[in-house]
């Protein structure tokens, strides 16, 4: 299915707000980056994480994450903020997908095709940021 950028997108307000630590995860981690809907389902990418690492758009500590499908850009980091345990087990990401998932999903509804907010971008150095990290940003 095409994944398209939707013109009048939500603007994401619940990651900006989420409170997770970097200790919350560890490498070997398998997460997910939550970028848009699929139907009435979130949709993101996959990744596994590896090593701790700065995450410079914010000046905190991130983490290196491999993705098996990136190709030139099969490492990239990120923030935790924008992470999420793909393991069903994890009640604080179960948390945040809910909440995600109860805000995106209805504004979005009615879509044909996989919807891509536009939420998150990579620099040059290969760091994920979100919107709302990069408006600040310096
Ligand atoms: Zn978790």
């Amino acid at each position: 299915m095409p994944v398209s950028r939707h013109p009048h997108a939500p603007g994401d307000i619940v990651t900006p707000e989420r409170d997770v630590t970097h200790a919350h995860f560890r490498p070997g981690d398998r997460v997910v980056i939550l970028k848009g809907v699929a139907g009435s389902e979130l949709w993101g990418d996959a990744y596994k994480v590896v090593t701790s690492s700065w995450h410079t758009p914010t000046d905190e500590d991130g983490w290196r994450l491999f993705d098996a499908a990136g190709g030139e850009r099969s490492y990239i980091t990120a923030h935790p903020r924008y992470l999420v345990h793909l393991s069903s087990r994890c009640p604080d990401c179960l948390i945040y997908q809910q909440v995600l998932r109860t805000y995106l999903v209805p504004r979005l509804a009615g879509a044909d095709e996989d919807i891509d907010c536009g939420w998150y971008s990579v620099t040059h150095l290969n760091q994920v940021v979100h919107v709302a990290d990069a408006r600040g940003g310096k």
